[in-house]
């Protein structure tokens, strides 16, 4: 190589370095052309630069930037034109062979079939050629520009007087590559950049998101979503708390399998738009396996109806146990005051005609009369003490076997003839601990409702050890208990069969007060009962010797 030779390519290399470092310059991919055609125009003259990119996905080529006649042009007039892959055109012809050329004879070359020419001049006026006339260009360069082994795009430069040397062709292709990284590089930090703000968005979104979420959470009424087919799109944590329903059990499943009486609910539900007032319905709900009273709104929406609830069982509970309290009690009352006040006014106004046996009756008449209904208020008083917690239970040890007996002797006379108890005292049964009247108590009350309740047969009375408890155990062969009912006879004034049409008298409140005691005193009270075939009332209480030396 000669001097001039080694000459020419250390001013090209400075050149380049120079261009590089300008073009790196800025990370504005427009900025990039401008600086690249300055840079070019300072070394090559020109009447126009155009910078091509390829989609080798579309099989197009697209018009990036355009200079011509000292005017830059909107990229946008250009077509893009489809990649001609028999080479036909210059364009394709250097993005097929990844080779760059240059003419100095562009108005034969834009004769040659195969190839689409356009022509613009400096307003932006595209001409198609050579159907329009002569084109505008003498001579010509064009340059690949390459990105990991394939093009990409391809850079013209176009002169209307000067001839184009291979010396100026090899300064331009390092300018063009120089140029297409600068405009990678520019174009990848803007996409970095919109990534970063993208995903600063996506986040303020899910924090907004999120936020409403437990919002929604937090909120005490129950809240769901159904959407237009009718299926659960949202349920919040106070709806999975009221109905015992978990959220990922219930979300996009149909609403009818959550409340099976759907369609009879919803038509009471009225529906408001969006900004009305809602109205609140209260109705019995079945939610899965549980019967509720719900108070409901409902909202349109556009993507659905949302219905707020909340759980006044408590409060429906609470008003049908006033109710019951007030039909029982009135009922319950209403039959001795009636017969104390017909024996009061018989021996007020018939003294003289009554027999003095007669008068003998009516009076232990309104002495039992008068007895019972003692009792009630008794039941009454001592069922508020336990739902006030008033009520002391003293622990004493008791000798369960021998309390049982003098009960069942105790209260044998007052037994019907036809009800029969029998009493069965396991050895070895120990001392239980509790207050032997209020065992007493609870005993009496399972006796009386075995004859009451468990027909003909003979009463079963058991006591027996186990297992750090002393058992008591009441069977009666009567109709039994329904499962349902269980454990519903154990509720204040539960009582079975149709209500106030029962032949036997009661409250309700005898079992509620001896589970109650039973529970204050450390033991257990469930029955066991199979309907058709009897009951067994167990009492557990926990031994006296036991729990002294627990204390010890
Ligand atoms: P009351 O006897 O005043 O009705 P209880 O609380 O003692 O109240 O009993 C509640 C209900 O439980 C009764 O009304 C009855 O229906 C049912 N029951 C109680 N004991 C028996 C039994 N041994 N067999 C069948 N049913 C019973």
């Amino acid at each position: 190589m000669n001097e001039r030779e080694l000459e020419r390519k250390a001013r090209v290399a400075q050149l380049l370095l120079d261009g590089a470092r300008t073009l790196g310059e800025t990370l504005d991919p427009d900025r990039v052309y401008d600086r690249f055609h300055d840079l070019l125009t300072s070394f090559v003259p020109h009447d126009g630069v155009l910078v091509s990119s390829y989609d080798a996905g579309e099989g197009l080529i697209r018009c990036d930037y355009a200079w011509s006649d000292g005017n830059r042009l909107d990229s946008s007039v250009f077509p893009p034109v489809p990649l001609n892959r028999q080479g036909g055109g210059m364009q394709s012809k250097v993005i097929v062979t990844g080779e760059p050329l240059l003419f100095n004879d562009v108005a034969e070359v834009v004769q040659q079939p195969g190839g689409t020419y356009y022509d613009v001049d400096r307003e932006g006026k595209v001409r198609k050629l050579p159907d329009s006339g002569p084109p505008g260009s003498r001579a010509a360069m064009m340059v690949p520009v390459k990105h990991e082994g394939g093009v990409v795009g391809v850079v013209q430069v176009m002169s209307n007087s000067a001839q184009y040397s291979f010396d100026q062709l090899e300064l331009v292709d390092g300018l063009v590559q120089q140029m297409a990284a600068a405009v990678r590089n520019a174009r990848l930090h803007r996409e970095q950049r919109r990534l970063e703000a993208a995903e600063v968005a996506a986040r303020a979104v899910a924090a907004e998101r999120e936020q409403a979420a437990n919002v929604l959470d937090a909120v005490g009424d129950g809240i769901f979503l159904v959407d237009g087919a009718g299926v659960i799109r949202l349920w919040n944590r106070a709806a999975a708390l009221v109905t015992g329903l978990r959220g990922d059990s219930v979300r996009d499943t149909p609403v009818v399998d959550v409340f099976p009486e759907w369609e009879a609910l919803v038509a009471r539900i009225p529906v408001v738009e969006h900004g009305a007032t809602a109205q609140a319905a209260t109705l019995p709900a079945r939610v899965g396996t549980r019967d509720l009273w719900l108070s409901f709104v409902a909202v349109s929406i556009p993507d659905g109806i949302v219905y707020a609830f909340r759980d006044l069982t408590s409060e429906r509970r609470l008003e049908e146990e006033k109710s019951d309290f007030i039909a029982t009690i009135s009922h319950e009352l209403r039959t001795p005051m009636a017969a104390v006040y017909g024996a009061a006014q018989t021996l007020l106004m018939r003294n003289d005609e009554l027999t003095p046996e007669q008068k003998q009756a009516m009076l232990e008449m309104v002495a039992s009369q008068s007895a019972r209904l003692g009792q009630i208020t008794e039941a009454v008083l001592l069922a508020t003490q336990l739902d006030r917690g008033t009520l002391s239970v003293e622990s004493e040890a008791v000798d369960i076997g021998e309390l049982a007996r003098a009960t069942v002797e105790a209260m044998r006379p007052q037994l019907p003839p036809s009800a029969d108890v029998d009493l069965e005292i396991a050895p070895q049964v120990g001392t239980a601990s509790g207050a032997r009247d209020r065992i007493q108590q609870v005993l009496v009350n399972l006796l009386d409702n075995a004859v009451k309740y468990g027909g003909e047969g003979t009463v079963n009375v058991r006591v027996e050890p186990a297992n750090g408890v002393v058992r008591i155990l009441v069977t009666d062969s009567g109709p039994g208990i329904p499962f349902a009912e269980q454990q519903r006879i154990f509720e204040k004034f539960y009582r079975s069969g149709p209500e106030l049409t029962r032949a036997t008298g009661g409250t309700g409140l005898g079992l509620y007060i001896s589970r109650e005691l039973v529970q204050r005193m450390g033991g257990h009270l469930e029955v066991r009962s199979h309907p058709g075939a009897g009951s067994t009332f167990v009492v557990e209480l926990p031994r006296a010797d036991v729990e002294m030396h627990r204390f010890r």
